[in-house]
Parts: C-alpha cells; sequence; structure tokens
C-alpha cells in the first residue's frame, strides 16, 4: 500500500526570523499527533542546512524546491543535488509551473534534473499540469502525458521507482480554485495508467501521485480521499502551522 505524503512548499516567503517561528510552531503543532502521514517542509534553500539540526529526530524530512543538474563546478548561484543528499535533504521537487513559466525551464532540462537527482540520492517530486487554456480546450489528458514522456519515462524501472509524481493544474496554483475531487481523481487515474503502458502495474501501483493546487484545510480531506491521490503538495496554507497540520490530519489513513 502507498503511504501519504504531504510537502509544503514555502516558495520564496519568510524571512529568517519569520522561517525560524514556523518551523518551531510546526514542530510543536507535530508533537501531540500519531499516525502522521509522511511530511516535507521545502522551505527557501537558504534555511535547509540550518533545518536539518531542527528537524533532526522527527518525521519531517527536508525537501529542496530545486536544484541544478551539474555535478558542481563554475554555475554561479546554483545548488547540487549532492549538496542537497550531504546536509540530508530527502526530496526535491522538479518541474514546478513557476521553474517552467519564470525561470524557463523545459521538459529536457527537467529530465536531465531528475536523472541527477536519482544519481545523487535525492527523491524527486516531478510535478506536471496544464493551464487554464489546455483544460479549456480540453488538451489536458495529452498536455500531461507529453510532459510525463519527455521528463520521466525515459528512465530504467529501477530509477523511475524512486519518483513521487505531483499534478498540479496551473489554474489551481495560488488562485483559490481547486480541481474537484472528481477531476483530481480522473486525473491521477490517467497518470497511474499511463505509467502502467510505461512500465507495468505493480510499478503503477507503487508511485505515489500528489495533487497540488490551492489544498486547504477544508478540502483537503475530500481530495486525499479519492483512491489516487497520495497525499498534497501545499503552497500558501504550508505558511501557517495550523492550517498545514489540518491538511496533514486529512491526510492520515
Ligand atoms: C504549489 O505551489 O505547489 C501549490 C500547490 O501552491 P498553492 O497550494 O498555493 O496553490
Amino acid at each position: 500500500m502507498r503511504n501519504k505524503v504531504v510537502i509544503g512548499n514555502w516558495k520564496m516567503n519568510k524571512d529568517n526570523e519569520d522561517a525560524l517561528s514556523l518551523i518551531i510552531e510546526i514542530l510543536y503543532q507535530n508533537k501531540s499527533l500519531i499516525d502522521l502521514p509522511e511530511i516535507g517542509i521545502a522551505p527557501p534553500a537558504i534555511y535547509l542546512s540550518h533545518f536539518t539540526e531542527k528537524l533532526k529526530n522527527t518525521n519531517i524530512y527536508l525537501v529542496s524546491q530545486n536544484a541544478y543538474f551539474k555535478d558542481n563546478g563554475a554555475f554561479t548561484g546554483e545548488i547540487s543535488f549532492s549538496m542537497l543528499n550531504s546536509i540530508g535533504v530527502k526530496y526535491c521537487i522538479l518541474g514546478h509551473s513557476e521553474r517552467r513559466q519564470f525561470f524557463n525551464e523545459t521538459d529536457a532540462e527537467i529530465a536531465l534534473k531528475v536523472k541527477q537527482s536519482i544519481k545523487c540520492k535525492v527523491l524527486p517530486v516531478f510535478c506536471c499540469g496544464e493551464s487554464k487554456d489546455q483544460r479549456q480546450n480540453d488538451s489536458y489528458f495529452n498536455v500531461i502525458k507529453t510532459q510525463l514522456e519527455n521528463s520521466l519515462f525515459k528512465l530504467s524501472k529501477e530509477d523511475f521507482l524512486n519518483v513521487t509524481i505531483a499534478y498540479e493544474p496551473v489554474w489551481a496554483i495560488g488562485t483559490g480554485l481547486t480541481a474537484s475531487a472528481n477531476q483530481a481523481q480522473e486525473m491521477h487515474a490517467f497518470i497511474r495508467n499511463e505509467i502502467k503502458k510505461a512500465y507495468n502495474s505493480e510499478v503503477a501501483e507503487e508511485i505515489r501521485i500528489l495533487y497540488g493546487g490551492s489544498v486547504n484545510a477544508k478540502n483537503a480531506e475530500e481530495l486525499f480521499a479519492c483512491n489516487d491521490v497520495d497525499g498534497g503538495l501545499v503552497g500558501g496554507s504550508s505558511l501557517n502551522a495550523i492550517d498545514f497540520f489540518e491538511i496533514i490530519k486529512a491526510a492520515r489513513s
């Protein structure tokens, strides 16, 4: 059975003092609860190293929001997957729509990042999703299929098993619009079937597919109850420890 995971993506938010307060509140909320799903926190990269200490011996894993696909070298401003691994980062979000939109990341570049991430033993959380236009003109299944084929399906089966997928319809990210439980389930089942075709049904059953796009304390339970929704990638609502933990509780099995 797939265990659920909820990852909070802080994006480019929180100065040092606020970031510290939030992580302390998160640890406090976490303390009294049992049977929690896997929890990940993706703070801005500048805090990762410091948070390693804070999250030591807890059930909360560190997640990076990005990294570069080269081993090392003259790439000013970038961080490598091996650096992430060396400080104990477990996951890295890749292919987020904001990276695609504002930093021109292509499917091909994301494919290189996914490969390098696995090579360096940092587990990729691969984001895919369609725009509002693509949803409205009914090309959304094809869009997702192409993203999967271009960035993931060239991996060997062994490598692919390291991947977590996050379906994040771009029209739902940060907009307050959420995919309905039916829309989410429909797409997650489609993705699982594409995995089955590319690999096999055992692999398809093992891969976790998270939903992301305006998940909040009110809609999380219905979304996470869907058969093929294995947790969430949460942006805005992860910036408040109480809201974030309401979402985490909704993912308890
Ligand atoms: C995200 O950025 O991955 C995300 C899902 O954001 P939000 O929850 O704010 O829509």
